[in-house]
């Protein structure tokens, strides 16, 4: 498909005499994610309305759209909703260009919602460090400092204790 097909333009010309609303489905490409670890797996669909005021441009709308990856604490695989929040774009200084252009603003407010990291649950308890059960499922009773020699710095204070002693 050719990127020609992906862009999202106003015609300013139509907006100097009313407010423009472009609405429609892009395909998963449209945000060249480039994340090993997360898919786009669904069209993404969009509603921008844009409007002149005094000749400058203001866009406002939504984007949305559905990602899968996997949790980055359990590994289980997650799909999420995700959509831009309170999306507002402002234009000015506009010249004498026939379209208004907002392709790459409204692909990176949609990015922008895409979690850093993404979780099945906030308070997803991951992988037991010691037997790699998922704690969710199960609690496998494995004592995770076995694993993790110091993850709290308790070595430390057992070691001034030990100095304490002498
Ligand atoms: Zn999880
Ligand atoms: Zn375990």
């Amino acid at each position: 498909m050719k990127k020609d097909n992906f862009t999202l333009k106003f015609s300013l010309a139509l907006l100097e005499k009313e407010p423009v609303t472009l609405e429609g489905v892009l395909p998963p490409e449209f945000l060249e994610l480039d994340d090993p670890m997360l898919k786009v797996v669904s069209d993404i669909t969009y509603r921008l309305e844009a409007a002149m005021v005094t000749g400058n441009v203001t866009v406002t709308g939504v984007l949305k759209c559905r990602i899968a990856g996997e949790c980055g604490r359990c590994l289980e695989p997650v799909t999420r909703d995700i959509a831009t929040r309170n999306l507002a774009l402002f234009y000015d200084e506009l010249g004498d260009a026939e379209e208004l252009d907002v392709t790459d603003d409204v692909r990176s407010e949609l990015l922008l919602e895409f979690p850093m990291n993404l979780l099945c649950s906030p308070d997803c308890k991951g992988l037991c460090p010691v037997c790699g059960a998922n704690l969710n499922k199960k609690e496998c009773g494995c004592d995770p400092d076995a694993a993790s020699p110091d993850p709290s710095g308790n070595s430390l204070w057992n070691a001034l204790d030990k100095l304490k002693l002498k």
